[in-house]
């Protein structure tokens, strides 16, 4: 059964077909700046890839090239040999806590949660209608970044604001990565061999975030009411005092939509270094001994130990901590500051297994009181894998 996991962005389409259930990857790709002047997509095959410049002037027209590409490359010859799309969603709020159907319930309470991921969401249902167009029989389900932490308990999941910001705006922790921790949660507990266990896993990418999952139940998480929560990332501050920001605005006469955008694209690594929002640039930068290079990536580091140190004691133990995305997958040297700080935790790096990218790996050595591996994440195979249940 061939079913293809899309990602919609307000500009962009990202998807990968599979082959189901043998989970095999038949074709990959990428569709940029749609509606805009000049667009282009990337196709990845096995052995291929190509890229090609075409005007894409919105996502149908983006849909029925890549049904001509799926065409062309012979991945199908019908179009009804696509049984099934399933989508990525940023914000479910507390409507869904799993994988569900993309019907007309379903995409009016992804339009109505547009106020939390006004971007995001817009863009997915933007996207679950082109799909609907152009590929009418196959079935939509809609997949949701923050359905794994709908397990959070409210002690975890309020803000201490007035109570009604809850009831009547649903001022709460949502979280986002759910897809992602629940696919490393469920490898790690592959590599235990067992699923009642405490673990740690840390999605460190350009977004970030850390959640703490008991018995394969998501208990907490480190992102917020949106992702600009927690951690340090790429370019959002994460966790601040919030008196900065009134501070802040009165001082430089900044407007709401200013500071959003400062605190989300001018924050992070990029504002603390000024150099750079990715962490290969930061750590070329200490190599040159930048001192806010330096700066970025002890502040980066530590905001990551203070939640992994958090979450052990909110869970009363860690039998595993796991890192991925793009900074955990390959960022050696992160891998290797987070565990050193762990060192009170009995966490003994095995430098030499660390000296990696991209591998499922033990990176600690068998002394270690708590093992730590790198799991590439694989956010498409949960979306193939929940539309597939589904069409079952
Ligand atoms: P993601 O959002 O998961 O795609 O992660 C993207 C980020 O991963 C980039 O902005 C970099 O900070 C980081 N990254 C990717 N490759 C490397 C690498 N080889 N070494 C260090 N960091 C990397």
């Amino acid at each position: 059964m061939k079913i293809l996991a899309v990602n919609c962005g307000s500009s962009s389409l990202k998807f990968k077909m599979y082959e189901m259930p043998e989970e095999k990857v038949l074709i990959s790709g990428l569709f940029e700046r749609i509606g805009e002047k000049m667009s282009s997509y990337t196709i990845k095959l096995d052995d291929d890839k190509y890229s090609k410049e075409i005007v894409l002037p919105d996502h149908k027209v983006a849909f029925e090239i890549l049904v001509e590409e799926l065409k062309k490359n012979k991945i199908i010859k019908k179009l009804d040999e696509i049984k099934g799309i399933g989508h990525r969603i940023v914000q479910g709020g507390d409507y869904f806590d799993k994988t569900v159907i993309a019907d007309d319930d379903a995409v009016s309470k992804i339009s109505e949660l547009a106020t939390l991921a006004p971007l995001h969401n817009k863009a997915a249902v933007t996207g679950i209608n082109a799909a609907k167009e152009v590929i009418p029989g196959a079935m939509e389900t809609v997949t949701f970044d923050t359905a794994f932490h709908q397990t959070i308990e409210p002690v975890n999941y309020m803000y201490a604001v007035p109570y009604e910001w809850y009831t009547k705006y649903k001022v709460r922790k949502y979280g986002a990565h759910g897809t992602s921790h629940k696919y490393i949660a469920s490898r790690l507990n592959s590599l235990l061999g067992r699923t009642n266990t405490k673990l740690i896993t840390c999605h460190i990418g350009s977004g970030a975030s850390v959640s703490a999952i008991r018995d394969g139940i998501c208990v907490d998480t480190s992102m917020g009411l949106t992702p600009n929560a927690g951690l340090i990332m790429g370019t959002r501050c994460g966790d601040v005092d919030t008196s900065i920001l009134t501070y802040m605005m009165q001082k430089e006469n900044i407007t709401p939509k200013e500071m959003d955008n400062i605190l989300n694209k001018k924050s992070g690594l990029l504002g603390i270094s000024g150099v750079s929002n990715d962490s290969r640039d930061i750590e070329e930068g200490i190599s040159k001994g930048n001192e806010r290079c330096v700066l970025a990536q002890k502040m980066y580091v530590q905001k990551i130990i203070d939640y992994i140190a958090m979450y052990y004691f909110e869970m009363g133990g860690v039998d595993a901590i796991a890192f991925s995305a793009g900074v955990g997958e390959n960022s050696i040297r992160t891998r290797i500051d987070i565990m050193e700080g762990l060192s009170v935790l009995g966490v003994i790096p095995d430098y030499e297994a660390n000296n990696c990218r991209g591998e499922e790996k033990l990176v600690t050595t068998t002394e270690s009181k708590v093992p730590c591996y790198i799991i590439p994440t694989d956010e498409e195979i949960m979306i193939a894998r929940d539309n597939y249940n589904l069409a079952k």
